[in-house]
């Protein structure tokens, strides 16, 4: 039977065939092309099980190919990575400006690895209900970096439900991956498009629940109009495995249209003569914002904040 990998425990999964759960555990070894990952299987996979005689569980035998997949570092092992979700449609990030604050940096970190997965990626600025007259100018600004960019951008209140349609439209017969910082209100979100997912939400400051929380896995909550959410709790940062800095450009859609008039073919866009993305910052074409983040990127500075 062919099923689709909703929810992990690290040993147990639950596969859904034909809208009935089964609980599953591995049996032989899966592994990931090209990178060592620390769990064999994620949720948002396509596998095969067959049933345990007897039991009320099955196996996992086959996992079928991924179109694409976001992972982690290992916190542990800095050469492994771990499987958040794969085959993933769209990934969204909730933002806020202020309570707690998100930086563009950590914007534009999201945004590469959705750029270097080959995943659709859109900003969800929560919390405009506590926007100010200078809030919302700020807003307005940050919307037109990435609009112009080509990601779209939804201005919401998921507390007073402010703009939520659009959302749940965006969101059907997707799979859609939900991500920011802890306290931006991603499970507010999920429990006003989801009511029967009942996600606790917490306050910014319970830092007893984050701490619980980073062990969770992912999960897949269904929608009713077709489609999944994977909530990923305790899942801050996302990153690349091994990110050559001479790919880096690739991933800014604004470095990868100008890359090729480059004068050197290999030019970093750091302190080339003849460098196209260099002269366009310097005439307003590239934000600065977005070209700190390269720079933070490529020197591989950490910018969590
Ligand atoms: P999560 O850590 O991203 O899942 O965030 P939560 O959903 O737990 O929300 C963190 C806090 O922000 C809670 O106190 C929520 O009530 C609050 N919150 C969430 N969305 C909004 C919103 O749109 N407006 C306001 N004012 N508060 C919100
Ligand atoms: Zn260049």
């Amino acid at each position: 039977m062919k099923g689709l990998v909703t929810k992990s425990t690290g040993s147990w999964y639950a596969v859904t065939v034909d809208d009935k759960s089964y609980e599953c555990r591995i049996k032989g070894k899966f592994r990931t092309k090209d990178i060592k990952t620390t769990n064999p299987i994620a949720v948002g996979d396509w596998v095969d099980i067959e049933l345990e005689p007897e039991q009320q569980t099955a196996v996992i035998v086959t996992l079928y190919d991924r179109k694409n997949y976001m992972i982690r570092k290992s916190v542990n092992l800095s050469k492994q990575a771990q499987i958040i979700a794969a085959n993933i449609d769209q990934a969204y990030l909730v933002v806020t400006l202020a309570s707690p604050p998100t930086s563009l940096g950590f914007i534009d970190r999201f945004l590469v690895t959705a750029e270097a997965y080959g995943i659709p990626a859109s900003i969800l600025f929560n919390k405009l209900d506590l926007f100010s007259q200078e809030g919302l100018e700020i807003l307005a600004d940050y919307r037109s970096i990435y609009e112009d960019l080509g990601y779209p951008c939804f201005e919401i209140s998921a507390l007073k439900g402010i703009n939520i349609g659009d959302i749940e439209a965006s969101l059907m017969q997707k799979i859609t991956l939900i991500s920011g910082h802890s306290g931006v209100g991603k499970s507010t979100l999920i429990n006003r498009i989801i009511p029967e997912a009942s996600l606790r939400t917490g306050k910014i400051s319970d830092w007893s629940d984050r701490g619980k929380h980073t062990t969770t896995f992912a999960e897949m909550l269904p929608l009713s109009q077709g489609g999944y959410i994977i909530d990923t709790p305790g899942i801050q940062e996302f990153g690349v495995i091994d990110i050559e800095q001479q790919e880096l450009g690739h991933f800014f859609p604004e470095m990868r249209a100008l890359m090729h008039q480059c004068r050197f073919n290999n030019c970093r866009h750091i302190n080339e003569p003849g460098c196209a993305v260099l002269a366009a910052l310097a005439e307003g074409g590239i934000e600065p914002s977005r070209y700190d983040s390269y720079l933070s990127i490529y020197h591989g500075n950490d910018s969590r904040a």
